[in-house]
């Protein structure tokens, strides 16, 4: 190719580019009719939500969890998805997962949906029911209606009007709603292990947790915690300083807390929190494990002293780093004294990624075409660790899909109505163009 032919081909591309790019900020004839279809079922969508917002599926009723299940696992049957339940060991005392599953004759894009069965509402709360707010019509109150029954509900009925009306014929969706979010069985290598498996042959995983007007969810910090165990000789406090005695564990835990705050902390996204502390001669566990007994005497130097932390991070990277400088924080000791430092990985950190970012972008384009105000990257800082994290190190991901309300993890939690069709409806035509890439 010529320089002029060049110049030509990179213009012709630049206004393809552009073209497609307006096009997508405007729903086409189909999108249009899907949108519709959303309309239509919207009544039985509600009808749905009430049915098993009603039933209770706090994270340890099992019975109730699986029964939630199980009304999914109907609806899924009826658009030709193929369900699997994935027990947990016994022990572990949790619900399982509901996998369910369809391809669409050619092959595609293959994409994970993500949501969760269980509540925060223990089967004896007094918060049991669908209630409509007297004064807003706008507003239903329930326990999960927006952690994260609606998202699960969005994600049926966005699929129920695409699979009713014809209008995918490629690709793969993989709905994988787990049963104990708000509290994950443990170890989390096993409760976890399907959902990651599922993520490793897809291209993109979707959590449907609620959204946020004109924000999209690409990066939630990670949590993990640490236990920091310092040790100094016990010894008649008269002798504290000496070359003999030393400074004791009390003082040494002090300075490392100190070089800890002083030397780790700065960076952006990265906290830490020492959330517990106890010294003295003797420290013990407490029975259920949260907390310390701890004995000692105003006359004695310290023998012992454990402190329990959490840590959040924006990616694995930053984690190892602060990891390290901690480790290096604790070897400075001061006479007489030791320390040790335990790490417990929780959450792995969902990082924002360029390719999170671009389907944020098209996420966003669906939004404008919908009339809604297009999506910027929601602070990672802000957002707590969710089901989403696990998957995000090894497929592109993108969260908070749901509709809006509040008050979650509260006897005040509600839904916005409105919102809950335009979720669906955006879910639908996003799905739509992503089955069809
Ligand atoms: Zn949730």
């Amino acid at each position: 190719m010529n320089s002029l032919s060049k110049a030509v081909a990179v213009l012709f591309c630049l206004s393809t580019t552009f073209g497609v790019s307006a096009e997508n900020n405007k729903l086409s004839d189909t999108e249009k009719q899907i949108v519709k279809a959303v309309e239509n079922n919207f009544q039985s969508q509600i009808n749905f939500l009430e049915k098993i917002v009603n039933i209770n599926s706090g994270t340890r009723h099992l019975k109730g969890v699986r029964e939630v299940g199980k009304a999914f696992e109907q609806e899924f049957s009826k658009i030709g998805f193929k369900n699997t339940w994935i027990e947990m060991p016994k022990e572990m005392d949790r619900a399982g997962h509901l996998l369910s599953e369809k391809s669409f004759g050619k092959p595609g894009k293959k994409i994970m949906l993500i949501g969760h069965l269980d509540t925060v509402f223990p089967k004896d709360s007094p918060f049991q029911k669908f209630e409509r707010d007297k004064n807003d019509p706008n507003k239903i109150i329930g326990p999960g209606i927006t952690d994260m029954k609606d998202g699960d509900v969005v994600v049926l009925f966005a699929l129920k009007a695409l699979v009713d009306g014809g209008y995918v014929s490629k690709g793969q969706v993989s709905v994988f709603f787990t049963g104990d979010e708000e509290s994950t069985g443990k170890p989390i290598s096993i409760s976890r292990k399907a959902m990651i498996e599922v993520a490793k042959r897809s291209d993109l995983a979707l959590n449907f947790e609620s959204g946020t007007p004109g924000k999209g969810v690409i990066g939630r910090r990670g949590s993990s915690g640490w236990q920091l165990t310092v040790t100094g000789k016990r010894a008649h406090s008269s002798g504290i300083f000496s070359d003999h005695t030393g400074a004791g564990a009390i003082f040494e835990a002090g300075r490392i807390l100190n070089d800890f705050y002083q030397e780790v902390k700065g960076e952006h996204g990265l906290t830490f929190n020492p959330g517990v502390i106890a010294g003295g001669t003797f420290v013990d566990a407490d029975a259920d494990g949260a907390g310390f007994k701890a004995y000692g005497k105003t006359n004695v130097v310290a023998q012992k002293v454990v402190v329990k932390g959490g840590l959040r991070f924006v990616s694995e990277e930053q984690k190892e780093r602060a990891r390290d400088k901690m480790r290096k924080v604790i070897e400075k000791n001061l006479p007489q004294t030791d320390a040790t430092i335990e790490f417990q990985d929780s959450y792995p950190a969902m990082t924002a990624t360029d390719a999170n970012r671009a389907e944020l972008k098209k996420f966003s384009d669906v939004s404008v075409a919908l009339g809604m105000e297009p999506l910027t990257e929601f602070d990672p800082t802000k957002r707590g660790a969710a089901d989403i994290s696990f998957v995000a190190p090894y497929v592109t991901s993108m969260d908070a899909l749901g509709a809006w309300g509040g008050g979650s993890h509260t006897p005040n939690e509600w839904l916005n109505v409105e919102s809950f069709e335009l979720a669906t409806k955006r879910t639908a035509v996003y799905l739509y163009r992503l089955l069809n890439e």
